[in-house]
């Protein structure tokens, strides 16, 4: 396939190439493949300057075969209508995969966040609500945004004041955006979701002795040296976890450069300077990349694409030197760079699934904001009662004392510990599917990559709903 080809052609390829693996009508899957809605609007801003600007928004829904649909909005000057529907459609796959109960979709403003101030930014978060509202495309039980590249807590607030403006009496309307900060209604771990999940993902991934063996590596994330792109919230939280998880993060590239350190960075050290200077340049490193590109192609285990989309191309997959790549973002890696990484021996552990956790998470604070309870409100008190009475009476049976160390797990869970929870069993009950279905086709001769176990699990999901709805026979 031509590298041309845009970023919507290249997820239907995906798609083309696992529905050759199921049974389903042709209609079927035109049904599920298909971008269901999408909408352009433009609005005139007035900028700080009084000059007068035109915004370009877009809200795409995917698939409506369960309700609400789901997605980021982002702010990037790549963004255009096929991007946006492009990365519905993987909202889709991903919701189905993780089995969260919504349809894709994806919003996004073209704009370079860094132009603009921030009541410039507000100004503009706003009138795209209002767009929004006025033709539908969101609501509690309609559709749901949520952060993505380039937009974060303060937008999702924005979206959410100017619905509930618009909403004053519908009870349950703070469920209309998820992502929110904690005192707006948003949940514990949201912001850390995806990067959490990349990280379950991951270890799970890591944990099965038989494919790490095939790619020479040993089991588990210990000692793995790992590089990762982008140092936003994706992949700076995810470098955090790597860290806490024992890998070894020696190479972090951004926008302007890329440093490395065989030794492995601190993320904590690294994120501060970011914090104080704006960049990760000038950290103290054994090696400072002018070219982020060269990043890509650094010694190590695992590489985590955690920026936007075809950055992993025809051009230098032949020279990636990772044994395992880690789709954090959505679409990091073009259909030939795909072909050649899998030629190479690489697992390709796929977007799809890998970077699910932002949405798993956004959908337990949809649950939270539907039932107005903080989880773990009602049981904690009485769990760490209940836990502690069980310690004191092994305390006196056996003469044995927990250390401090153990009592810190000794507790109710938490509205943090039960998100965690949550999403970790999301990311192995989802990677051990992936599994089976690859062997399921393996023991029938057929090689079968992450990312096309991955689609036909996720067409099964979508096609026995749309089953379900009575469409389909
Ligand atoms: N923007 C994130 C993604 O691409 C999260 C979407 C959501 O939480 O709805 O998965």
């Amino acid at each position: 396939m031509a590298e041309s080809f845009s970023f919507f052609q290249k997820v239907n390829t995906d798609f083309d190439k696992a529905a050759r693996f199921t049974e389903y009508p042709r209609g079927l899957l035109e049904q599920i493949k298909i971008c269901n809605n999408s909408c352009h609007f433009t609005f005139p801003i007035k900028r700080d300057d009084g000059t007068i600007q035109t915004i370009h928004g877009w809200r795409a829904e995917h698939s409506h075969h369960i309700l609400p649909t789901k997605g980021g909005i982002r702010y990037s000057t790549l963004v255009n209508e096929d991007e946006i529907m492009a990365l519905a459609a993987l909202m889709t796959y991903k919701c189905a995969l993780v089995d969260v109960p919504f349809g894709g979709a994806k919003g996004g403003i073209q704009l370079d966040r860094r132009e603009y101030s921030e009541s410039e930014l507000e100004r503009i978060t706003r009138r795209y609500t209002y767009e929004l509202i006025q033709k539908n495309y969101i609501g509690p039980g309609i559709d749901v945004p949520a952060p993505d590249f380039g937009t974060g807590e303060t937008e999702m607030a924005w979206i959410l004041d100017t619905y509930i403006t618009m909403a004053p009496d519908k009870l349950n309307a703070m469920a209309c955006v998820t992502g929110k900060p904690i005192t707006q209604n948003g949940i514990h771990g949201r912001k850390e979701a995806t990067g959490r999940g990349v990280v379950f993902g991951l270890q799970e991934a890591c944990s099965v002795v038989e494919d790490m063996k095939q790619l020479g590596l040993p089991p588990g994330l210990h000692g793995k040296k790992v590089v990762v792109q982008g140092f936003g919230n994706v992949g700076s939280h995810a470098a955090q976890f790597l860290m806490e998880a024992d890998a070894r993060v020696t190479g972090i590239i951004e926008r302007n450069g890329g440093i490395y350190d065989p030794r492995g960075f601190d993320i904590e050290k690294v994120a501060m300077h970011r914090k104080e200077t704006g960049s990760i340049r000038g950290y103290p490193c054994t090696q400072f990349f002018e070219n982020p590109n060269d990043g890509l192609e650094l010694e190590c285990d695992i590489l985590v694409p955690a920026a936007l989309e075809n950055q992993l191309t025809a051009e230098n997959a032949p020279r990636i030197k990772a044994a395992i790549v880690a789709e954090a973002a959505n679409g990091p890696t073009t259909p030939d760079a795909d072909k050649i990484l899998q030629e190479r021996g690489i697992m390709i552990i796929p977007d799809t699934f890998l970077n699910a956790g932002g949405v798993t998470v956004s959908y337990f604070e949809w649950l939270r904001n539907l039932s107005h309870v903080r989880f773990g409100r009602l049981g904690k008190r009485f769990e760490d009662q209940a836990q502690h009475a069980m310690r004191r009476a092994v305390e006196k049976a056996t003469g044995y004392q927990f250390s401090d160390n153990e009592l810190e797990i000794i507790h109710g869970a938490d509205e943090e510990d039960l998100v965690n929870s949550g999403l970790q069993d999301t990311m192995i009950n989802a990677y051990q599917e992936i599994r089976e279905t690859r062997m399921q086709y393996k023991n029938k001769n057929n090689d079968v990559d992450c990312r096309t176990a991955a689609f036909i699990n996720a067409i099964h999901k979508i096609a026995k709903s749309y089953m379900q709805l009575g469409i389909f026979p």
